[in-house]
């Protein structure tokens, strides 16, 4: 069921994109993708009241909705434009799904757990976003429509998946947290030739864990 769109939440909406701009998020996409995406609807409602803060907070299945921030700062860094084909490694909420698709991108987006991958495809059609979700593991990507213009992955693994590199196009860009439980930065690898990657660090940021072989 989709929650109304309050005045309330809409100015606590503005109040969320002043906070990031003053946090460093310069990119006006991304900044008009989360005046318009309703996170209330993605929370867990007990935790309604804080959709517009500045946190990550727990959804179903021990996962987390992630931290405006760092939805921003993720997204920023491999700067979505429109029709671009972009792969998402952990659908979890489907929010930053939502942003991406409010960017007008082509999104395809891997989730392995089942009662995650059913909640949030069902919400962000019921919201009007109409990404391609699929049910498996990310560590792998998804070989059948790649190569990809962007992929971003949002749960942290300590390297960068071999298969997934393979699967961005050349010029393409990859932003995921690497690491493990206790330190992780975010990786920003860009594909200069076939077998040429540039990587920079951003520095830190928690994630919860990429399962592999799940
Ligand atoms: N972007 C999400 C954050 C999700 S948390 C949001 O804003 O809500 C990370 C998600 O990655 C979790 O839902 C978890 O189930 C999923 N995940 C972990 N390992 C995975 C794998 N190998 N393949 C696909 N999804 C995975």
């Amino acid at each position: 069921m989709i929650l109304e769109d309050t005045e309330i939440f809409k100015n606590q909406r503005n109040n969320l994109v002043i906070q990031l701009r003053k946090k460093g998020i310069t990119d006006k996409n991304v900044l008009a993708a989360i005046e318009k995406v309703p996170r209330h609807n993605f929370m867990n409602h007990c935790y309604l009241e804080f959709a517009y803060y500045d946190h990550a907070y727990p959804i179903d299945e021990e996962q987390t909705i992630s931290q405006p921030y760092t939805v921003a700062f993720q997204t920023q860094l491999i700067e979505v434009k429109k029709k671009e084909k972009v792969l998402e490694i952990g659908t979890g909420s489907g929010y930053q799904t939502a942003i991406l698709v409010e960017m007008g991108a082509r999104v395809y987006s891997v989730e392995h757990n089942e009662t995650l991958h059913k909640k949030s495809k069902k919400l962000l059609s019921e919201l009007g976003y109409n990404p391609l979700c699929f049910l498996g593991d990310g560590f792998y990507g998804l070989q059948k429509f790649s190569p990809y213009d962007k992929i971003i992955v949002t749960a942290a693994y300590h390297e960068l998946p071999r298969e997934l590199l393979k699967q961005l196009k050349i010029k393409g860009k990859m932003v995921m947290p690497v690491g493990n439980s206790n330190t992780q930065h975010m990786i920003l690898v860009e594909k200069v030739a076939e077998n040429e990657f540039v990587y920079t660090d951003h520095g830190s940021f928690y994630f919860v864990p990429l399962i592999k072989d799940c």
